[in-house]
């Protein structure tokens, strides 16, 4: 199987994990020309305004940040460096501010879908959504209560008080696709767009493999029990802060009993279906996920044979 590098993956900037810990090291490269801010308004990106053409994420320097007095830099995340050595930073702007003039604001649900951004741009605007938002909601030590401090540029707080340490969370889910033998298992929840079927997806619990969490979610979405489960790939998922643990799982029974809390329906569907599906040419119109989705590459892993 080829490398696969699914959307919201492949950033190309380096963490440097080694410097950021240096806080002067970090107010260096926040006030250098060559540093770069990628703004958020309300977690949604403000890229280029111009609608005509692909989607870009919108850079600002230091000074027009400060200029403009929408954001300071001592706010701002540090995402990594780029191939040329400068560095890159997330900010929140103030929402009260004008930043208008600047572009427009998109959700990155948006820019995933529309599916004309490159495709590191959208790495790195996924990661600086997941840390701004991690932070926005984390002011506060989870131990003792009192306001904590940004460190080592925004990877992790620190309480002044008892010195614990919060790094920004990243949640295990398991998505998976169940085969069985020529037949894979699709189910939609009632929020998908009508007509769409995807793959079984659950977030991971305390003392759980990652086998035995999508033999759980298989069996408590659908009835369906499973064997053989394999890793397919991985994809972050910045909707709040994911990591999406992509899996083939083979079923070892047949009859669907789906628990209508979790999912309005789930079928067996064989290859012709699901290519008529991809294609858009199913006679009941139903549809598999789009492409930014590790759904529709687990779905097509089964078409291409993949039996887990
Ligand atoms: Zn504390």
């Amino acid at each position: 199987m080829k490398n696969i590098v699914h959307a919201f993956a492949g950033s190309p900037l380096d963490r440097a994990g080694v410097k950021r810990p240096d806080a002067a090291w970090i107010a260096e490269q926040a006030h250098s020309d060559a540093a770069r801010f990628l703004p958020f308004v309300d977690l949604s990106a403000v890229i280029h305004a111009q609608d005509d053409a692909a989607d870009r994420l919108l850079w600002l320097s230091g000074a027009d940040l400060t200029g403009n007095n929408i954001a300071t830099l001592e706010d701002a995340l540090f995402l990594g460096l780029n191939e040329q050595n400068a560095a890159r930073f997330a900010v929140s702007l103030d929402s009260a501010k004008d930043w208008t003039d600047l572009g427009r604001a998109m959700d990155l649900r948006t820019l995933a879908v529309n599916g004309t951004i490159d495709a590191s741009e959208l790495a790195i605007a996924g990661q600086a959504k997941s840390m701004l938002e991690w932070h926005k909601q984390h002011g506060f030590c989870a131990r003792c209560g009192t306001a904590d401090n940004v460190a080592d540029g925004g990877y992790k707080r620190v309480c002044p008080k008892c010195e614990r340490m919060h790094f920004p969370r990243v949640d295990p889910v398991a998505i998976m696709l169940v085969t069985r033998g020529d037949k894979c298992l699709l189910g939609r929840s009632p929020h998908f767009v009508p007509g769409m079927y995807s793959t079984l997806a659950g977030f991971m619990e305390p003392g759980e493999s990652i086998e035995e969490t999508v033999r759980r979610e298989v069996m408590e979405e659908s009835g369906i029990s499973c064997g053989h489960v394999a890793y397919h790939s991985s994809q972050p998922w910045p909707f709040a802060s994911s990591i999406m643990i992509g899996c083939i799982a083979r079923a070892t029974s047949d009859e669907i009993n789906i628990d209508p809390a979790e999912i309005e329906d789930a079928r067996w569907f064989d290859r012709d279906e699901i290519q008529s599906m991809r294609e858009r040419k199913h006679p009941e119109e139903l549809t598999i996920p789009f492409r930014f989705a590790i759904a529709r590459h687990l779905i097509r892993a089964f078409l291409d044979g993949w039996e887990g």
